[in-house]
């Protein structure tokens, strides 16, 4: 564990569980690795849509896997009591979110891309940056005292794939077995539950994003573009 460096802490916000695991879970996990600290929050449970099992028996089946999930990658994680492809985008989310990191103090977070068409991946989207932008503000008084986020990111999603141009690539390749048994762990992932192919798309996309980089495996983010600009003294080399 590194102990030169201050401590970060990486908060990533997804609408259902298995949403942040696969598009930035292996970077959680090299934060973890590298001495910082992570936490994943699911602002729904994702209960709907197994073929198999009845709303309630598949929310506790995803309690489960949401917990394994977390502690394979080394992450706290909570989850919000807002219903699969019901949650709302209004005040009560987003002070839900100001609250949250107000609490936690993230150095960063990690969100959805607005371009999706998953209606409660947007609205993610939308709490969660209302939400940084209130947890910012002192002037807002909650119980906890403001606290900035310094920088956001949205991540690389299939279903988020409008407009998403990769921007930063962090290199995944040392904790990638560890990423794929923790997402694994989600039957979502495993296969059974929606055709969508998600272990090979993420293992399949790793690499690509790895090889636009010449590295072996890669997770790509993006940043807002006005949150791009870059004071320098002189223009780098790379
Ligand atoms: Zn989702």
């Amino acid at each position: 564990m590194e102990t030169s460096r201050k401590q970060l802490h990486v908060v990533a916000f997804g609408a259902h569980p298995v949403d942040m695991e696969i598009a930035c879970g292996a970077t959680l996990a090299k934060f973890v690795k590298m001495g910082h600290k992570a936490t994943l929050v699911h602002l729904t449970l994702g209960e709907r849509g197994n073929p198999n099992l009845s709303m309630a028996k598949y929310a506790e089946q995803k309690k489960v896997e949401v917990r394994e999930a977390a502690e394979v990658l080394g992450c706290d994680v909570r989850v919000f009591p807002y219903h699969d492809a019901e949650l709302p985008v209004n005040d009560e989310v987003q002070f839900m979110v100001c609250d949250t990191i107000r609490e936690l103090k993230p150095d960063i977070v990690i969100t959805h891309w607005e371009g999706s068409f998953h209606r409660d991946h947007l609205a993610t989207n939308i709490n969660v940056i209302r939400g940084v932008s209130w947890a910012g503000l002192s002037s807002m008084e909650r119980k906890l005292l403001a606290h900035k986020v310094g920088q956001l990111y949205f991540t690389d999603n299939w279903e988020d794939a409008e407009g998403f141009v990769p921007e930063i690539y962090v290199e995944i390749s040392n904790v990638f077995d560890q990423w794929v048994e923790a997402i694994t762990r989600h039957q979502l992932v495993r296969g059974g539950v929606s055709p969508f192919p998600y272990l090979e798309y993420y293992k399949a996309l790793a690499t690509i994003r790895g090889a636009e980089v010449r590295i072996p495996k890669a997770e790509a983010f993006m940043r807002r573009p006005l949150s791009r600009r870059a004071l320098v003294d002189l223009l780098p080399n790379y």
